[in-house]
């Protein structure tokens, strides 16, 4: 039987990489399986300090993974100094999913108490919280080889919830999900783990990626990536014979309107800000603002004018792979032929692939809302200004936007208040809504949302950044009349664990 491989590839250079990863056949892949749901029998009751324990080992094995840096630059072009930062938001995160699991609220106790004499009938004793999901398949984005990929947020928070992990490793990357896979392995081995609590499998074309999601054993998949894959996998799993949530993190244009006496008071300054803004890590973030609102009047001319001067600065860096180069060349060209845009400026230099070109187009407002296709994310670094004639036409250009993971409102103090009816507009279209800043630059904390109505994802309802994420892989389960004994410590009579809980409808801290 001869055996396929898959292997990395230098965006830079178009060479093959060392390292030959197997692709698993339909036998491996459900052993894969089998190993995760058996691990979950055991997995799903540890406590909370010992998967805090073993999340915070995976951080110290990935810290000291030799070589990691370096592959990460080799297989998607990205500079060092991203990739170290990328490397320590990914150990931050575990760490934080670990104090999250060690405090142990995060759970959602509630308890009734029973109340046997209550007339006419005895209330029960009733107590609920969170309770994992089963084993979690995690698809990793190609354009953060480390903070959305092996360890990143998804696996993090499946684990700290208390399910087995199987990655689908990202063919843009396959030598940093074998470094990473293995570092998760040695912690697991250290803190005695489970066999089966995490794996990775390589596939090619899509078929081992689609058999995991109908993989009976699967109970919820993690993706970041494309619209077109995102919506193609929840399709897939609602077609199993048990459905199971997909949590599809996609992408959008994230429009930054840009309200008038703002941009008149720095018009220099704002086209600097958004240049910067755009063309961040080539223009490859989900969040890369590729929509800029503004009302056409006099001023636009000018900050037009510093917008291309802002992105003139900025030379054609590589982009992650050559599949994200063509086609951001190709969205790009789509919506610069269409009618009524106008490119504002392209690099025209020597750009050649996989450099992605940064690119302006801007369009008024009535042929934009008339267009469709505007509002497609083109992913690298491009950004259309779409030009308002009045007020009116501005809260149609917001109205008309789809899901989006952001959006953002420039505006002087007293103009923000005085644009009440397009906050109330954005609040409808987005997981956040940002004042006087740009949507690149995600923080990981508790208060956080990642994730907007479709198609910014599959469920608006959960963030796929933050703590929060964590509830993505739970689901509540109440307990009528159960022995102490058997109840799981968090709900326990004596609240061993003292964490926080909701006790008759009174929160007890
Ligand atoms: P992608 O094409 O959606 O792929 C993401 C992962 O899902 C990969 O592992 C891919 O497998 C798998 N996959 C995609 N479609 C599938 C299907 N129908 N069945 C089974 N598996 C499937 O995303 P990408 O490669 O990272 O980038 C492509 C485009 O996605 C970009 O140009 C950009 O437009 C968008 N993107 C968005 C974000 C975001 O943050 N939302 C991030 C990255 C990219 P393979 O590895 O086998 O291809």
């Amino acid at each position: 039987m001869s055996v396929k491989y898959i292997v990395g590839t230098n965006p830079k250079t178009g060479e093959s990489l060392v390292g030959e990863f197997p692709i698993s056949g339909k036998e491996e892949v459900n052993t894969i399986m089998k190993d995760a749901w058996k691990a979950w029998q055991e997995y799903r009751d540890f406590s909370g300090k010992k998967k805090g324990q073993f999340l915070r080992t995976i951080a110290e094995e990935i810290e000291q993974a030799e070589g990691l840096v370096e592959r990460v630059m080799e297989e998607s072009g990205l500079p060092e100094g991203r990739v170290r930062g990328e490397r320590g938001r990914t150990c931050n995160q575990l760490r934080l999913f670990a104090s999250l699991v060690e405090e142990g609220s995060w759970v959602e106790a509630t308890i009734d108490k029973a109340q046997q004499d209550r007339q006419p009938i005895p209330k029960a004793d009733i107590r609920k919280m969170l309770y994992p999901t089963g084993p979690v398949v995690v698809f990793t984005a190609s354009n953060f080889p480390l903070a959305f990929s092996t360890a990143g947020g998804d696996t993090a928070s499946a684990l700290a919830s208390g399910n087995p992990v199987v990655v689908k490793a990202h063919e843009s990357h396959p030598g940093t999900n074998d470094i990473v896979s293995k570092a998760i392995l040695r912690a697991a081995e250290k803190i005695g783990m489970p066999e089966g609590v995490f794996a990775t499998v390589y596939g090619q074309g899509y078929e081992t990626g689609q058999q995991l999601v109908l993989h009976p054993l699967t109970k919820a998949v993690a993706f970041t990536g494309s619209l077109r894959g995102g919506k193609a996998l929840y399709d897939l799993a609602g077609k199993r014979a048990e459905p199971i949530p997909v949590f599809a993190e996609m992408g959008s244009v994230n429009p930054i309107f840009i309200l008038p006496n703002k941009l008149k008071a720095n018009s220099d300054g704002l086209a600097t800000q958004m240049a910067q803004s755009v063309n961040l890590g080539v223009g490859q973030f989900c969040t890369n603002p590729g929509i800029l609102v503004v009302l056409d009047n006099e001023d636009i001319p000018g900050f037009t004018s510093s917008l291309k001067e802002a992105f003139s600065q900025i030379s054609p860096s590589c982009m992650l792979n050559a599949g994200i180069f063509d086609n951001f060349e190709k969205k790009k060209k789509h919506i610069l032929d269409q009618e009524g845009v106008q490119s504002e400026y392209e690099f025209n230099g020597n750009g050649s692939a996989p450099n992605g070109r940064p690119a302006v187009g801007s369009v008024l407002a009535d042929q934009f809302l008339k267009n469709g296709d505007l509002q497609e994310e083109v992913f690298g670094p491009f950004t259309l200004l779409v030009k308002c004639k009045n007020q009116e036409e501005l809260l149609k250009v917001a109205r008309q936007f789809e899901g989006q993971l952001t959006a953002t409102i420039m505006g002087q103090d007293d103009e923000v208040l005085a644009h009440k009816e397009l906050f109330n507009i954005l609040r409808e279209k987005v997981g956040r809504l940002i004042f006087n800043g740009v949507p690149t630059g995600v923080e990981v904390c508790h208060s956080m949302q990642h994730g907007g109505p479709f198609p910014a994802t599959t469920d608006g309802r959960f963030t796929s950044v933050g703590t929060a994420a964590i509830k993505r892989f739970a689901r509540p389960l109440a307990y009528q009349n159960c022995p102490d004994a058997l109840l799981p410590d968090e709900l326990k009579e004596a609240n061993p664990l003292g964490i926080s809980r909701v006790v008759d409808g009174k929160l007890e801290a």
